[in-house]
């Protein structure tokens, strides 16, 4: 049989069927595409102004080293726009380092400046050494992932206030936010339901303002780009990973997906639609600073200081 022709360009040969649109692309034709739709979320969701300093959370894994190329492609069209990676090392042994060394390599043959911070310096403890602690004191009710995720939040924060942006963009693929969506319907928190956005509020002048510019972008298609564009990105999961409840969420959307083609845009784009209703209805705390460390909280103990007191 002849092979198929990308239904794009009609000239090269395909490489990749894409399930939801029916296209068959070619390599330079897909990873185009992915360009394009990347450029489309930021204008169509109003992320950047022409001269943002906007700082990308890199972790080392593919979605967010294709996010920092494509970025840096951008950047060549918006000359005043000025980029800064930032990775936050969580500490964990045989993990995250290989990762950082990545993250470093990467950003070096990009030319991009690069700012790590690291739980350790932040908290006074390595991810690895909170969960030990944990386990020794037998608190086992949260995972690693649960103090990773408030931790992790906070670094990012604290790294991109560090390097003056204005934004920080993190490689939220749509599969994360479609995960995202059904894990907070699976709480029953609503709150976080509506808050969780392609761009977030500015509720804080302490808070550096969020932005997701792939998450209208398949897990699977940014996996692709990067291998395409031989990035080198870290394969290998986090030894905490399988911890997660999302987890169990990932398969199921992901089996959901293999029956019914579109399942993950269809849950976001019911979310984006929802989300103006429900924003009406919850109460929007105000921000107050953490009694402990002075950064922005609902409460008067933040959430990553009151998981550290714990451990204390
Ligand atoms: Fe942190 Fe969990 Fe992700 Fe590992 S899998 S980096 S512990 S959130
Ligand atoms: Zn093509």
């Amino acid at each position: 049989m002849a092979p198929l022709i990308c239904t794009c360009c009609r000239h090269n040969d395909a490489f990749y069927f894409r399930a939801y649109s029916g296209e068959c692309l070619c390599k330079k034709c897909f990873a185009q595409s992915i360009e394009a739709k990347v450029r489309t979320t930021i204008t169509r969701c109003h992320m950047l102004q022409f001269d943002d300093h906007l700082a990308v959370a890199v972790s080392g894994g593919k979605d967010s080293l294709a996010l920092l190329y494509i970025l840096a492609k951008l950047h060549k069209f918006r000359p005043k726009t000025t980029l800064t990676a930032v990775t936050v090392d969580e500490g964990i042994k045989g993990y995250r380092d290989e990762a950082l060394d990545i993250a470093v390599v990467n950003c070096k043959k990009l030319g991009i400046p690069h700012h790590i911070v690291s739980f350790k310096e932040l908290y006074g403890f390595s991810l690895d050494e909170i969960i030990e602690q944990a386990n020794q004191r037998g608190q086992t009710k949260l995972t690693a992932c649960a103090y990773c995720g408030v931790l992790r939040r906070r670094a990012i924060n604290a790294g991109a206030r560090a390097v003056k942006a204005d934004k920080v963009a993190t490689a939220h693929t749509l599969d994360d936010e479609a995960q995202t969506v059904l894990m907070n319907i699976l709480r029953g928190d609503i709150a976080r339901l509506a808050k969780e956005k392609p761009v977030s509020d500015k509720v804080h002048p302490m808070f550096v303002q969020k932005i997701k510019p792939f998450c209208e972008i398949l897990e699977k298609e940014s996996a692709l780009y990067a291998y395409i564009k031989n990035i080198a990105f870290q394969d290998t999961p986090c030894p905490y990973a399988s911890q997660a409840l999302r987890n169990d969420v990932r398969g199921m959307l992901n089996r959901m997906e293999e029956k019914h083609t579109g399942t993950k845009f269809t849950v976001f784009r019911a979310m984006e639609k929802l989300r103006p209703a429900i924003e009406e209805t919850i109460h929007k705390d105000a921000f107050k600073v953490c009694v402990e460390c002075g950064e922005p909280s609902a409460l008067n103990l933040c959430k990553a200081c009151e998981l550290l007191q714990q451990l204390r």
